[in-house]
């Protein structure tokens, strides 16, 4: 028998943060993100449930094939571009969208052969200071990538720093708006966060650009997924989502301890009293980050507890004192899920778990160890 460690892709919770997604920019097209294997849940795993998308985005050549190859035919488009002239060919051939921010993509591009001209989105650096042009250079990048005969449609785009924090979109929204002004194209701004806590429909943006833009195309990544974009402001569970991943084991084994004992490496957790506890096939090297500490909560047959002492490699300990039935008999151990939904229903955020272990949802998901295997279920 492996293991009886597994994650398991929810197709119907994928497709519901979808249709949340979209509740909250009806005017827009949707990108779902799906770089870094779909946030870890697997291309292939997720493309059921979130195949009702307009586009998929993404950032690896070879994940751009392996959504071609489940037969996408609509937009996929490359956040980061090309990283060298080659590229260009398979974008060509695989009809993709490519992000341009910087010169160097320009180059690449006046000296491609192609007969069928290339779709990009060309951006914006309003503030984030990773990629793009700046609000001085950007029109003068227009005009050259408008010259091109290489080039199709150019859309405009941008990415907020601080779309789900206090500082807002605002200032950099009203940028893009400058810098942008009177420039053809449709427009790309907002992620998650943006899109979730900073609506904005076609109509409000009508009349008042200086303020407002619409965007055309919203690239959610984490809430399709079903995690808050500014958790512990908004939990997953505010914001109408739900968990895409679950990650669940088994109690494989169960000790009784007398106070004073202590559980795991470096016997960081010391019981204070009699305390039983069972042992999980769950460990760092499935995924699970070993910098949660005692305490981080658990589901035991859907029930709330919490681990005790250091993650291992491959296993965890969680306390078992208020659950009488919970344990290992015949074979089977009781189930322990360590994110997302157990059997009964109840549900542990990503972003709890997350937070106990000073990071963010995003990490857990995409760390997903590749020896776990992953079920994907209705
Ligand atoms: C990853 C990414 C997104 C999605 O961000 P979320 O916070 O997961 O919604 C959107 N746009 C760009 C350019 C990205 O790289």
């Amino acid at each position: 028998m492996p293991r009886p460690i597994h994650a398991t892709i929810h197709t119907e919770a994928l497709r519901h943060n979808l249709a949340r997604v979209r509740l909250a920019a009806p005017d827009a097209r949707v990108w779902a993100i799906v770089k870094a294997n779909a946030y870890g849940h697997g291309i292939e795993q997720a493309f059921e449930g979130l195949r009702g998308a307009d586009g998929f985005a993404l950032l690896d050549l070879e994940e751009a094939r392996r959504v071609r190859h489940l037969g996408w035919r609509g937009p996929i488009l490359l956040l980061e571009g090309v990283f060298e002239l080659r590229d260009l060919e398979l974008c060509s051939r695989l009809d993709l969208w490519h992000t341009v921010h910087c010169d160097q993509q320009i180059d690449m591009l006046a000296s491609h052969k192609t007969n069928v001209p290339h779709r990009v989105f060309l951006k914006l650096n309003a503030g984030m200071n990773r990629l793009g042009f700046t609000p001085q250079r950007y029109r003068a990048a227009w005009t050259r990538l408008n010259a091109l005969p290489q080039v199709d449609e150019i859309s405009l785009m941008t990415h907020f720093s601080d779309a789900d924090s206090a500082p807002g979109v605002a200032a950099q929204m009203a940028l893009f708006a400058i810098v942008t002004r009177d420039l053809p194209g449709e427009r790309s701004l907002s992620n998650s966060a943006a899109t979730l806590r900073h609506r904005v429909s076609a109509s409000d943006a009508s009349g008042q650009p200086d303020a407002l833009v619409a965007s055309d195309w919203v690239r959610p990544g984490i809430a399709i997924y079903g995690s808050a974009p500014d958790f512990p402001e908004h939990s997953a569970h505010d914001w109408g989502l739900q968990p895409a991943m679950t990650l669940a084991s088994k109690i494989i084994a169960t000790q009784d301890l007398v106070a004073g004992s202590s559980v795991g490496y470096g016997s960081t957790f010391v019981a204070q009293q009699a305390l039983r506890i069972g042992i999980v096939a769950c460990g760092y090297a499935d995924g699970y980050p070993r910098a949660c500490p005692s305490g981080t909560p658990v589901l035991v047959n859907g029930v709330r507890s919490r681990t005790v002492g250091r993650v291992s490699m491959d296993m965890l300990a969680v306390d078992l004192t208020a659950l009488d039935q919970a344990g290992v008999g015949a074979g089977f151990g009781s189930e322990v899920t360590l994110w997302g939904r157990a059997s009964n229903g109840s549900v542990l955020g990503i972003d709890e778990v997350a937070r106990s272990g000073g990071t963010i949802g995003y990490e857990l998901m995409c760390a997903l160890a590749p020896r776990v295997p992953v079920q994907v279920a209705d």
